[in-house]
């Protein structure tokens, strides 16, 4: 084999057709040779004497046994061309000769059956033989039937032989087809040129901007949780969302380069797809700050716009990375990872667009790292939970437990959560992680309940990738009913921060949880786009305000303002409000006298492991 799969396909191909056409006719190939042979097995005195002249004269070699009884033998070992047999000739076992031979699986040689009287004709139909004559013998006849079943036969193997050949032929086109397309410039989904092509395109746009002292920028493309919208949905579907995707950044770049909105020095190179999830766009420009913002900010736009597929409706947030020729890279795979390592960061940071710089390569590397680290982690058991306690601020006891995620590396380093979950969020891991927090939670739980230990609820947390996945209320009402638990001891605390923004998807996901009865908090509360808007359309329990205010409460007057606020509007929507990060009793003295309901933080106790936890319980 070279190394040019389609021409080894394309030659394989070629010689399979040309022994598939041969021969041009398969009757020349029938025609019998002249070293074809006859075994005349018959005791008739006349046929004896006469069937072999005639046989001779039609081209056959006969070969008359004196001892025709042993039939079966000999045809094993003279492997005649043909068979001609008295049909009154008994075997060595006693029944009629011809019999034995046609049953014999290993004989495929025509067998002519010579029958003396139609009780004969009759019994030797109900066989598997070529072809019956009845006396008198007209050996004239016979060798003419003779030659033509040892024809019929030949042409039986040919005609097997091309299906053969005609089968292979099929199987080498099809892996030629299938090897051929993946060699192609293109990307039959999107139209767009696949990596190879792209790759090959961008060499000449590098070696076109030496020439004329132009930068080139190298786009890379892609979408934040997209692993995660594209493997929830179908095959199909998710097809069609790439090409809705494909089809988009083609509009863009036309409209980029229409005539009146093109910039002085902005020339549109290619687009191209480097794999299902990410795209690539090279532009050549005088003045890269000018004149990228406005198209990364178009193309920003235009994959916002929600894609509706069926009834379905999905919304992305597409992120950029932008490497410049001949500035961050001078070969054409660097620069192209240099985008998508800056692609990436944008990633972490939730979307947007992102110029690569140095730093950007350590943020990627640490991330794809923590990436693999974290699979392996779920695979070890090497993430645990801690449990920090929520206390009633009026009497001090204790009515929740907050269930938070610790993950210790193999050498005894951790990796915070504030860094591993987002990572985790965005690859889609989240959802494993996720299930594992969930049943942990559940079985710590019902195993303090067992020993008699008192505890209300336990809250966990819920990343958005989980909310919004196919099945997860199914997986909370699974989770509680293995651990035997009431839907009403599980809190789900969601963040406001980019979650409950007034999405009705996850409002409707969040009434579907509540109808299960568990119990919901909005965690974070304060740093979003402010869910007070919409706070009453949420079906939630509890308000959980965010530290940050919390931490100015005694001393700054904005932050204790903000804080009485909050507590207000909560106990006005019936919601118990829960105040985070208490790190003084400066701070549960004023949340006391603003009539704040329970409290969490280092002020009882940091997050501790499940045997730790046991003391907060009452027995
Ligand atoms: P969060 O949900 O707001 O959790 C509370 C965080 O505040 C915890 O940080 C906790 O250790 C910390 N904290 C509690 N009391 C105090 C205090 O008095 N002072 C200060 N300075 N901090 C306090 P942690 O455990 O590092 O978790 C950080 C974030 O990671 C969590 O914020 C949550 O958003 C996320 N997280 C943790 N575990 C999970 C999980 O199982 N699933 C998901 N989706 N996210 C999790
Ligand atoms: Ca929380
Ligand atoms: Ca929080």
């Amino acid at each position: 084999m070279s190394d040019r799969p389609d021409i080894d396909s394309a030659l394989e191909l070629t010689e399979s057709i040309r022994k598939l056409s041969q021969p041009k006719d398969p009757l020349d190939d029938a025609f019998v040779d002249h070293g074809d042979s006859v075994l005349l097995l018959c005791r008739d005195t006349d046929s004896r004497r006469w069937g072999p002249r005639w046989l001779t004269r039609v081209g056959l070699t006969p070969e008359v046994p004196a001892e025709p009884q042993n039939g079966l033998e000999l045809v094993r070992q003279l492997r005649p061309s043909v068979i001609i047999v008295e049909a009154g000739l008994r075997a060595p076992t006693g029944g009629p000769l011809y019999t034995e031979l046609a049953n014999a699986a290993d004989i495929e040689a025509p067998i002519l059956v010579m029958c003396a009287n139609n009780k004969e004709v009759l019994a030797a139909q109900d066989f598997d033989v070529h072809d019956l004559v009845r006396k008198p013998f007209e050996w004239q006849l016979i060798s003419r039937r003779a030659i033509a079943a040892v024809r019929i036969r030949r042409l039986g193997y040919k005609l097997i032989e091309s299906q053969q050949a005609l089968e292979h032929a099929l199987s080498v086109a099809e892996s030629a087809r299938k090897r051929l397309r993946s060699h192609q410039s293109f990307e039959p989904l999107t139209g767009l040129p696949n990596k190879r092509k792209y790759m090959e395109l961008l060499r000449r746009a590098m070696a076109g901007a030496d020439r004329d002292g132009s930068e080139l920028a190298v786009l890379v493309i892609g979408f934040t949780r997209f692993r995660l919208v594209i493997e929830a949905m179908g095959q199909e579907q998710a097809d069609e969302v790439l090409s809705t995707i494909g089809a988009t950044l083609g509009e863009c770049l036309r409209v980029s380069d229409a005539p009146g909105l093109r910039r002085p020095g902005l020339r549109t190179a290619a687009t191209g797809i480097l794999d299902q999830f990410r795209f690539a766009i090279m532009v050549t420009c005088t003045d890269v700050d000018d004149e990228l913002s406005g198209l990364t900010q178009r193309l920003l736009d235009a994959l916002a716009d929600p894609i509706s597929i069926g009834s379905q409706t999905v919304r992305l947030s597409a992120c950029i990375g932008v490497a410049i020729y001949p500035q961050d890279a001078d070969d054409a795979d660097s620069l192209v990872q240099r985008a998508d390592n800056a692609m990436r960061d944008a990633q972490s940071r939730g979307g947007g667009f992102k110029y690569y710089c140095s730093e950007t390569d350590a943020a990627a590397v640490r991330k794809l790292r923590v990436e693999h680290m974290l699979d392996e982690a779920l695979d070890r058991r090497e993430l645990s939970l801690v449990f920090q306690p929520i206390n009633d601020v009026e009497t001090g006891s204790i009515v929740a437990a907050e269930a938070l995620l610790r993950w210790y590396g193999e050498d005894g380093s951790q990796i915070v959560p504030d860094e591993f979950i987002p990572i985790a969020e965005e690859s889609g891991q989240i959802i494993r992680v996720g299930e594992y927090v969930l049943d942990e939670a559940c079985r710590q739980l019902k195993a303090w309940r067992e020993t008699g230990m008192a505890l209300p609820h336990i809250c966990v947390n819920v990343a958005k990738a989980q909310l919004v996945s196919s099945g997860f209320c199914a997986t909370v009402a699974e989770t509680l009913k293995a651990h035997d638990l009431h839907p009403s001891s599980l809190e789900l605390e969601i963040s406001e921060r980019g979650v409950l923004a007034g999405d009705h998807e996850i409002i409707g996901q969040l009434h579907e949880l509540k109808s299960l009865g568990v119990r919901l908090s909005v965690d974070d509360f304060g740093t979003g786009d402010s869910a007070i808007a919409y706070l009453k359309e949420l079906p939630v329990d509890v308000l959980k305000i965010d530290r940050s205010y919390i931490r100015g409460i005694v001393n700054d007057r904005k932050d204790s303002a903000i804080a009485s606020a909050m507590i207000a509007l909560g106990q006005r929507l019936d919601l118990l409000v829960v105040a985070e990060g208490v790190e003084c009793t400066d701070q549960l003295k004023q949340l006391r006298d603003l009539g704040c309901d329970a409290f969490q933080g280092f002020l009882v106790s940091r997050p501790v492991p499940g045997d730790a936890f046991e003391k907060f319980l009452i027995l």
